[in-house]
């Protein structure tokens, strides 16, 4: 009989046996505010369309892997800069991975690859760069979420990272860092580092450093379709020089589009303007959700350009405690970092969601 204890102790890494899981917790039967979805569906007719087209799919072929249509699609309709192509992944989760993959040097060409990113930040930054065999180098954000400039440029002179990601906004903060600061950071990794800016959250901030992407060669824009509402159809795109896109095409998995989602999401571009809209409505309900927020007793509102929003509480775990037996989702991010103390981070919702959470937030603060 094979001992599977010893068989997974042989065989399985030690720094993998030592994690737990990426915990995603059960969510039926709860109003589910903790991984900003987009509570919005396409409109009925829509959706009656889209079944027509996913039913002429041909499932019985492989995807074309140079997936040119959408790419263009993508190009026209999502604001690259012309001369710049995409590169697809199964959600910006996997680009990430992708990333990662390609800069991670093994140890006999000297040293381990470094790759960067200002914490507190979305974790599969580290847990990519980990699984990678690189090494992870965070670097603290100021008190208010600001990009420490000193501190990455001094981390940057030291580490030598050939990777550093920046969110725009960021997760689990919520804010824009300063543009001048994150150009600094991109101009000193020069020649010897990318920058990836991540905008998963662009279509609620509405800012981009997509149209930088002439003046900065070592600069990627990475978006996703998720969190505009299809992180169903799991959509990652991310942009820059040619040459650059190249060597990561290389690691891509060549099928890693499913014909499904090619489809879901060749429609859904050309009716993009139903889901900016719907981002727009979320605007709106992220700042009446800031403002009632703020008025509540030993309650800190952080700015938010997302569509979330992240705020301070007196006691985290006593308020997700109250709200989990009140049936609603949130995160609590007392445990990822020091400078989120006592934080918890909501998803903005529709108006009913949105009261829902306040009236059981209010009810937890008393
Ligand atoms: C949600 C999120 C992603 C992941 O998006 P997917 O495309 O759904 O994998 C990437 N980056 C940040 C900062 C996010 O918050």
């Amino acid at each position: 009989m094979t001992d599977i204890v010893k068989l997974i102790d042989n065989a399985i890494r030690a720094d993998v046996r030592a994690i737990g899981s990426y915990h995603v917790p059960d969510a039926s039967g709860y109003v589910k505010l903790d991984s900003m979805e987009n509570p919005y569906q396409l409109p009925e007719d829509l959706r009656a369309e889209l079944g027509t087209r996913l039913a002429e799919a041909a499932l019985n072929r492989y995807p074309v892997p140079s997936y040119d249509t959408l790419k263009t699609r993508i190009c026209a309709k999502l604001g690259v800069p012309s001369g710049y192509d995409v590169l697809l992944g199964n959600g910006s989760d996997e680009l990430i991975t992708i990333l990662a993959t390609t800069v991670a040097r093994q140890e006999r060409e000297n040293r381990r690859a470094v790759i960067m990113a200002p914490i507190p930040a979305f974790v599969m930054f580290s847990r990519s760069a980990q699984f990678a065999g690189a090494d992870f180098v965070g670097v603290p954000l100021r008190e208010d979420f600001s990009l420490d400039r000193q501190a990455m440029l001094a981390a940057i002179e030291e580490h030598k990272p050939s990777l550093v990601f920046l969110a725009y906004p960021n997760n689990p903060t919520g804010n824009l860092f300063d543009a001048g600061d994150m150009e600094a950071i991109i101009t000193a990794l020069g020649e010897t580092g990318i920058a990836v800016v991540d905008e998963a959250y662009q279509p609620f901030a509405k800012v981009s450093f997509m149209e930088r992407l002439p003046r900065f060669p070592n600069l990627i824009v990475m978006r996703t379709l998720s969190k505009l509402g299809l992180a169903g159809i799991r959509l990652g795109y991310m942009a820059g020089a040619a040459p650059l896109l190249a060597q990561f095409e290389k690691v891509r998995p060549p099928y890693n589009v499913n014909v499904l989602t090619q489809v879901a999401a060749e429609f859904a571009l050309d009716h993009i303007e139903v889901l900016d809209r719907q981002a727009d409505l979320l605007n709106e309900e992220r700042t009446r959700l800031a403002a009632a927020l703020a008025e509540l007793p030993g309650v800190t509102v952080f700015p938010s350009a997302a569509n979330f929003i992240s705020l301070r509480v007196p006691d985290a775990d006593r308020v997700c405690t109250h709200l989990h037996g009140a049936k609603v989702l949130i995160k609590n991010l007392s445990k990822m970092h020091k400078l989120l103390a006592n934080c918890i981070r909501v998803t903005v919702s529709t108006p009913e969601e949105n009261a829902q959470f306040l009236a059981a937030l209010k009810a937890a603060l008393t």
